[in-house]
């Protein structure tokens, strides 16, 4: 079997902004959608938050679905004209699309995560209307848990033949549950388990598509071995230090985006602060894909 090429890309600095906790889906254990009254980030709010960090590569827009949130046109237009990347997070529904949105999420500055839980009997399945407008543009980021492991492979052909090129394999991982990210609940799937469908999902996959991967702290050669080649120095270490600060509608602040369930709020910074989970940032990715 031809093995993939795998690359380990460098965390950016990241500002996460949570400017809404609207959202159209109820998704079981969600840790931000619906909890309390309905907040929207306000654009001075935002320009503020962009005006308090220095030293980010690129912002995530996020929510509860982002796409709600009233400010959401002008947030990104000032992105846009600030010439920021920015990824928006999304759960891809079509109905949310106004013919500015789409303009706007379209721009070459922007790329689009659509999160999903499967293709049906789902809280959150994908909607192929909004992945056929945006095609290559989409990531379609598909979280693992245990009763959603048999729709993965459907979920690659839908996507695929939506016109996606990414697809990100991830899971969930309930902080709540235990407030420790290497125990697991039953409603997510252990790292053992998390290891053993993607090796498996990659071992039958053919499709022209990159595959990513997040690492959940596992190392690759745990993951990958027999399926690509890892070079000695894959990235991992010396990659220890948080790079991600996630920013909420209440203006509050997190480092670690797997402390949104406990609202660590030590204080943030770039690049300074030693990872509290593991030797490396368990937020690293793996990209893989057939060799030509
Ligand atoms: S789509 Fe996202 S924000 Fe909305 S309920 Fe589901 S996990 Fe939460
Ligand atoms: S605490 Fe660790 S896992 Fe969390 S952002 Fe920092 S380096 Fe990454």
């Amino acid at each position: 079997m031809e093995k993939y090429n795998i690359l380990f890309p460098k965390i950016k600095n990241t500002l996460q902004v949570f400017i809404t906790n609207k959202c159209n889906k109820k998704c079981r254990k969600c840790f931000v959608a619906n909890k309390t009254r309905h907040v929207d980030m306000n654009l001075s709010q935002y320009r503020n938050t962009l005006d308090q960090f220095n030293g980010y590569e690129k912002i995530i827009l996020i929510g509860g679905e982002p796409l709600l949130c009233s400010n959401f046109d002008d947030i990104l237009s000032e992105n846009i004209q600030r010439g920021i990347n920015t990824t928006v997070y999304t759960n891809g529904s079509s109905n949310l699309l106004s013919n500015n949105k789409i303009e706007l999420l379209k721009n070459d500055l922007v790329d689009l995560r659509v999160g999903t839980l499967g293709y049906s009997g789902m809280e959150k399945t994908i909607d192929v209307n909004f992945l056929e407008i945006f095609g290559k543009r989409i990531t379609v980021v598909h979280m693992l848990r245990p009763n959603n492991i048999e729709q993965l492979n459907d979920v690659a052909h839908i996507s695929f033949n939506s016109g996606c090129r990414n697809l990100y394999l991830s899971s969930i991982v309930d902080m709540e549950a235990y407030k420790d990210f290497w125990t697991n609940s039953e409603d997510e799937l252990s790292h053992r388990e998390y290891s053993h469908v993607v090796r498996s999902f990659l071992s039958g996959f053919n499709l022209d598509m990159n595959i990513h991967v997040a690492l959940r702290g596992i190392h690759p050669l745990y993951f990958f071995k027999h399926l690509a080649n890892i070079p000695e120095k894959w990235g991992g270490e010396n990659c220890n230090i948080c790079r991600i600060i996630s920013v909420f509608n209440d203006q509050s602040t997190i480092q670690c985006p797997l402390d949104i369930s406990l609202r660590d709020t030590e204080s943030v910074s770039f690049g300074k602060r030693n990872c509290k989970r593991h030797e490396w940032c368990v937020l690293q990715k793996a990209i893989l894909k057939r060799g030509e």
